[in-house]
């Protein structure tokens, strides 16, 4: 499968471009950056580490998905939607792991699997998705009798918070209690908040060093407390989870997807 990262130069970019590189499934047909960015022209390979691959680093989106099968994107909401527009033009698949979309981006995003096939997923680890799946059981059985607490934390460079996972496991919470995490959720607490509302799902974000990516859902009750935790300690489980998603693009017709049809659970 022809494949093509976008952010190429980013944290997550980087990764991308070993794990294609190295599967044998897969050929990298190009790696796009932003423009301006002092790593155009450069040979990807080289720039992970790799042999060379006889490509060099362009600004050129649209070339990248009128070339590719797959696009893997993991850059920055407005960055994202640009790119979902061309790959419905192209009709190539768009892998998307960019987090921090408002709701009427994250409603964009999704309009375009009218047009092409779209997968996006907050977090691309089994783990977290497994964690997702167990945050929504728990919160079922316990109900609103358990306090819902999500803990995260990341390196200092990330730009949005609460994480996109974060929010994912508020959802999930939500789900399994049956409510709108919209009107449940306390995404900040800072000076006199006044105790607890009952029902509340509450974030709590930390940021520093080197951190990939740490998420705890806690659930508190008098006398005793239940907290789920995982903590990512390499970024390749995001990016061999996303080059799964864009091999799995394969045998889809256009639509938006997420991990769990992926992974085969609901
Ligand atoms: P990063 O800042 O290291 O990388 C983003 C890259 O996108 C940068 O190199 C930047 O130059 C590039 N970029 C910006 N504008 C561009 C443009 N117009 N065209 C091409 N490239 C452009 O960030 P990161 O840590 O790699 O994270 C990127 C995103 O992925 C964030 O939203 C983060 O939250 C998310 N993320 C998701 C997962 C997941 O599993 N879904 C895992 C890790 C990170």
């Amino acid at each position: 499968m022809k494949i093509g990262i976008v952010g190429c130069a980013g944290r997550m970019g980087q990764m991308l471009i070993k794990e294609v590189l190295i599967h044998p499934d897969c050929t990298l047909v190009g790696a796009v950056e932003a423009p301006g960015n002092p790593v155009l022209g450069q040979d990807p390979g080289v720039l992970v580490g790799h042999d060379p691959t006889r490509l060099a680093i362009t600004d050129d989106a649209s070339s990248l998905f009128a070339a590719a099968d797959a696009v893997i994107d993991f850059t920055a909401p407005q960055v994202t939607l640009r790119h979902a527009q061309q790959a419905a033009d192209s009709n190539t698949a768009l892998v998307v792991g960019t987090t921090g979309f408002d709701d009427e981006g994250q409603a964009r995003l999704q309009a375009f699997g009218e047009k092409t096939f779209i997968f996006q997923a907050a977090n691309f680890s089994v783990g977290v998705n497994l964690l997702l799946g167990l945050s929504q059981q728990v919160a079922s059985i316990l109900g609103n009798d358990y306090d819902a607490e999500i803990l995260e934390m990341h390196h200092k460079h990330k730009v949005d918070a609460p994480s996109g996972t974060a929010l994912a496991l508020g959802r999930a919470v939500a789900k399994g209690r049956g409510v709108d995490l919209n009107q449940a959720a306390q995404r900040v607490r800072d000076g006199i908040t006044g105790a607890r509302t009952p029902g509340d799902i509450g974030f709590a974000t930390l940021r520093g060093g080197a951190v990939i990516g740490d998420h705890t859902v806690m659930f508190a009750a008098d006398g005793e407390r239940i907290e789920l935790t995982h903590k990512a300690s390499d970024r390749s489980i995001y990016s061999s989870g996303a080059v799964r998603a864009a091999l799995w693009s394969k045998n889809q017709g256009k639509g938006f997807y997420g991990m769990a049809e992926m992974l085969g659970f609901k």
